[in-house]
């Protein structure tokens, strides 16, 4: 059996099997939350928990270099760590950046890469703090981020509740919008298209929203948005042991994706509710508590908007107003497999 036959999210469970058998035979209580969520929850007896995440990137599998900035590719990495850790409701500290790069690759292009993780750490309140540099024949960047929440309030996949509402910061859609554009036209498609080429290229996580909501306890499951608003629906849902329901009407579709969807003769749609990459937060919230936390200002700085809701059941859907389900590819990359 080759790992492509049992895909990234078998290879996941086989880890996660593992690393459950070491921390039940360790019986460690440090362990708050292992694998299986956007980052580990340690307690290292301070007044917070310390969260965890680690994410890589190679070239040509997650960024081209004819499609962003050397910058731009450093920006990203970190910021998709980070995300991950506004997801948790935890403020960044530390992040630590490992590179593979080509011997032969200019300096200016690694000095640039580096600024684009430094950029995206200063952005969100975190030290660079160190890493790692291998030789490699493609350019590969490793991110290790670490953040604090205060203990108790941290949001998590499994924490949510059946009749509670779902609900994404933001607009979506316009990090897939680009990679649409670039695949269909080329390197130059998004000239013409600055907002949509701002989003992709420098996404912005929400740690001050994921901050101000997990203080404010008003809600207690959260995912962000990386591998598509259904899928990562699906993520909170099979973790808390419910179904999600997404009504399409309902989500907030990125400035310039129903220009740029014309000119491909595409449905935006399908990039906001499968796309991915988006970096928003989609969250779990009681009915009674969803004025309180949209006027929680770091959260009404960027809107939230009701999407759908979380029901007895397991799996997730998209329904159009009419009620029917929508048909999507495959949310989500698997690593071992590819797009399905
Ligand atoms: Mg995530």
């Amino acid at each position: 059996m080759l790992l492509r036959d049992i895909g990234e999210f078998g290879f996941i469970e086989r880890i996660a099997g593992r690393v459950a058998r070491a921390g039940a035979a360790a019986h460690d209580p440090r362990i708050v939350l292992g694998i299986g969520d956007d980052a580990a929850l340690l307690d290292l007896e301070g007044p917070d928990l310390v969260a965890v995440t680690t994410d890589a990137m190679l070239q040509d599998r997650h960024f081209r270099l004819d499609w962003l900035t050397p910058e731009e590719v450093g920006w990203r990495a970190a910021s998709g760590a980070i995300s991950d850790l506004a997801a948790m409701g935890a403020s960044p500290a530390a992040v630590f950046c490992s590179v593979g790069l080509p011997p032969d690759w200019p300096v200016e292009d690694a000095d640039a890469l580096l600024a684009g993780v430094a950029s995206a750490c200063e952005a969100t309140g975190a030290s660079l703090t160190g890493g790692d540099v291998i030789s490699s024949d493609r350019v590969l960047i490793d991110i290790m981020a670490i953040g604090l929440v205060p203990r108790g309030r941290q949001l998590t996949r499994h924490a949510a509740a059946a009749g509670e509402l779902l609900a994404v910061t933001g607009a979506l859609g316009a990090p897939a919008a680009a990679v649409s554009a670039l695949e269909a036209l080329g390197p130059g498609a998004l000239a013409e298209h600055a907002a949509i080429r701002s989003r992709f290229a420098h996404p912005e996580p929400r740690v001050a929203a994921g901050s101000a909501i997990a203080d404010s306890g008003l809600a207690a499951a959260a995912i962000d948005i990386s591998d598509g608003l259904v899928q990562d629906a699906a993520h909170i849902a099979e973790r808390s042991k419910l179904r999600a329901v997404i009504e399409a009407e309902r989500v907030p579709i990125a400035e310039g994706c129903e220009a740029l969807a014309r000119a491909l003769d595409v449905d935006p749609l399908l990039w906001a509710l499968s796309g991915g990459e988006d970096f928003e937060l989609l969250v779990a919230v009681d009915e009674a508590d969803l004025a309180a936390l949209q006027a929680l200002p770091e959260v009404a700085a960027i809107g939230l908007t009701v999407v759908g809701r979380l029901e007895a059941g397991e799996g997730a859907v998209a329904l159009d107003a009419g009620g029917g389900e929508i048909a999507l590819p495959r949310g989500g990359w698997d690593h071992f497999a590819g797009q399905g």
